[in-house]
C-alpha cells in the first residue's frame, strides 16, 4: 500500500509522493527557548520522530529541520525579567533540549538552526526587502513592517478563515494571536523599550523579526524554496503557518510545502497541557521526580494517533509500563528460543504484515500497536506448545528490528557494574599471559554475578543472563 497521510492544507487524505524520488525535505517547527519543554510540546516533537522513522522505515532519505526559536515576544520578556542577556537566558533551555530528545529516543533533526544565527537574520531580512518591493509588506507609523495579508488571494486557506470581512488596515503586532484578531501581521518589529538590547540593525532601523519569518528564512534558507512536508502541533496552523505560506510563497512565487500535518494536542482533563494553563509536566518532572523513565514517557506519546486527543493521566503511564514489559519478556524469550540459530522464515502470522500497512496509513500506530502484540500473543501461544523453530525465532527476532527502528522502544542496555569491568579486565591480563587456569577461574566469577562473557575475534563481550 503506497503511504497515506492527512494534509492539513486539503482537508484530506492523500497519497504521498515526495518531490525528488526516494528523498524527502522536512521541516518542524521547534521549540522555543524560554522555559522546558513541556510533554504536551513533546507529544508534537515524537510524532514527528515516528513519521520521519517510518518514512525511512521505508527506505526514503529524510532531511529533517528543527529549528530553535531563540528570539521572539517570549524569550525577550524572559531575558528581561532575569535581567541577562537574550543569549544567556536560552541557553540553558537549548541544552535541556538536546537532553530531553535524548532521553525520548528523538532522532536528531539534520540542521538545528537557531533564529538569532546571523546568516539566518540576514536571510529574514532580504525576504522582508522582496516582499517590500513586491508590494507584500509596509512600514506602518510604528515604524514596524508588516505583511499585507490582502496581497495574498489564498491567505487563510490552511485555517479555513474567510477574508471578507476583516477591515483593511487592522493589524497585529503580537508573535500570537487568535482568529478573532485576524490582521497583517508583523514581519520587522521596531526595537522599542520592551526590548531592551535585544536588536539588529537593518534597512528599517534597529529590531528584530516576527517570529513567523524566523521559520519561513530557516526553512528556505536550508532545503530550499519547497518542502515535502511542514509539521507541527496544530496550535501552530494559525497564525503561525498560515503566515509562513503568505510570506514564502510570495517571496518565491512557488507552492511553500506539499503536506501540512498537525498533531492534537495533548491534553490534561480536557484541557491543552501549556505553560499559560499552569498544567503542565515537564519531562523532568516526570523522570527525575516521579521515577518514570523517557522510554515509558515515548510510549505513552507514541501510542496514540496523532490526530487523535491524547489525555495525560499516569494510569497511562503505568499501562505504558506493561506494555514494554510485555514486549521485553517476549523478546528474551526469542532470543532464548533462537540460541543463536540463523534466521529461517517467518512463521505464518498474518499481523506480521499489520504494523507496516497500518504506519502506511496516516500512521495509525494503535493499529499498528495492535498488530505487535497479536504477534506476541500468537507466537507465546507456540512457544508455550514448544512449537516454535529456532529459526522462526531468529527471524522474528529480525523481523522486531524493523519493527523497533520505526518504535525505538528497545530496552536499555544494562548498566555493567564496576566490579565486572574489573574482573573482565584482569581476564584480559590473564589471557595475554596464557593463563588459561585464572581465565577459565573469572569467566565463572563473572557468571556468578550474573553475565557471560564470550570470547570473540573483538575481544570479550558481555552478555546479561536473562
Ligand atoms: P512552542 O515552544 O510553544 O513554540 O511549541 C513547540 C511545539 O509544541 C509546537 O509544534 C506546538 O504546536 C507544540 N505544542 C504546544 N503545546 C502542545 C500540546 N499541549 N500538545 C501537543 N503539542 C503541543
Ligand atoms: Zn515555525
Amino acid at each position: 500500500m503506497a503511504l497515506r497521510f492527512f494534509n492539513t492544507l486539503t482537508r484530506q487524505i492523500e497519497d504521498f509522493a515526495p518531490l525528488e524520488a526516494g528523498r524527502v525535505r522536512m521541516y518542524t517547527c521547534g521549540p522555543t527557548v524560554y522555559n522546558f519543554a513541556h510533554i504536551g510540546n513533546f507529544r508534537a516533537y515524537v510524532f514527528e520522530d515516528l513519521l520521519q522513522r517510518h518514512l525511512e522505515f521505508r527506505g526514503l532519505r529524510v532531511e529533517r529541520v528543527m529549528n530553535l526559536t531563540d528570539v521572539d515576544d517570549k524569550t525577550i520578556r524572559g531575558c528581561r525579567a532575569a535581567g541577562i542577556p537574550l543569549a544567556e537566558f536560552t541557553l540553558p533551555f537549548k541544552k535541556a533540549f538536546f537532553e530531553d530528545l535524548d532521553s525520548l529516543r528523538i532522532k536528531r533533526a539534520d540542521h538545528f538552526p537557531e533564529a538569532t544565527a546571523a546568516d539566518h537574520i540576514a536571510r529574514m531580512i532580504s525576504m522582508i526587502s522582496t516582499l517590500m518591493e513586491k508590494g507584500h509588506a509596509y512600514r506602518a507609523d510604528d515604524g514596524s513592517v508588516y505583511f499585507r495579508i490582502h496581497s495574498f488571494p489564498s491567505y487563510g486557506r490552511l485555517a479555513h478563515i474567510v477574508l471578507d470581512e476583516l477591515k483593511p488596515g487592522a493589524r497585529v503586532s503580537s508573535d500570537e494571536y487568535e482568529k478573532e484578531n485576524v490582521g497583517d501581521f508583523a514581519l520587522w518589529k521596531a526595537h522599542d523599550e520592551g526590548d531592551g538590547d535585544v536588536w539588529w540593525e537593518s534597512p528599517w532601523g534597529r529590531g528584530r523579526p516576527g517570529w513567523h519569518i524566523e521559520c519561513s528564512a530557516m526553512a528556505t534558507g536550508i532545503l530550499g524554496p519547497q518542502l515535502d512536508i511542514h509539521c507541527g502541533g496544530e496550535d501552530n496552523i494559525f497564525p503561525h503557518h498560515e503566515a509562513e505560506i503568505a510570506q514564502t510563497e510570495s517571496v518565491t512565487g512557488l507552492p511553500f510545502a506539499k503536506l501540512w500535518m498537525h498533531c492534537k494536542h495533548l491534553q490534561v482533563e480536557g484541557t491543552k497541557m501549556a505553560k499559560s494553563a499552569g498544567n503542565f509536566f515537564t519531562l523532568r518532572d516526570l523522570v527525575e521526580d516521579k521515577g518514570w523513565s523517557g522510554r515509558e514517557v515515548r510510549y505513552a506519546l507514541i501510542s496514540v494517533k496523532y490526530r487523535e486527543p491524547l489525555n495525560f493521566t499516569f494510569e497511562g503511564l503505568g499501562g505504558a509500563r506493561s506494555a514494554l514489559l510485555r514486549i521485553d519478556q517476549w523478546t528474551a524469550r526469542l532470543i532464548e528460543t533462537a540460541a543463536g540459530s540463523p534466521a529461517g522464515d517467518l512463521p505464518e502470522i498474518t499481523a506480521l504484515e499489520g504494523f507496516g500497512t497500518a504506519l502506511d496509513d496516516d500512521l495509525n500506530i494503535s493499529a499498528g500497536l495492535a498488530a505487535v502484540f497479536d504477534v506476541i500473543r500468537e507466537t507465546n501461544r507456540r512457544l508455550d506448545a514448544g512449537n516454535l523453530a529456532s529459526a522462526e525465532a531468529a527471524a522474528l527476532l529480525l523481523w522486531l528490528a524493523g519493527v523497533q527502528s520505526v518504535l525505538h522502544l528497545e530496552p536499555e542496555p544494562e548498566a555493567v557494574p564496576g566490579v565486572v569491568t574489573e574482573l573482565l579486565a584482569r581476564r584480559v591480563a590473564a589471557r595475554n599471559a596464557k593463563d588459561w587456569k585464572a581465565s577459565d577461574a573469572l569467566r565463572d566469577e563473572i557468571a556468578s554475578l550474573g553475565w557471560t562473557v564470550k570470547d570473540t575475534k573483538e575481544g570479550q563481550k558481555l552478555i546479561r543472563k536473562n
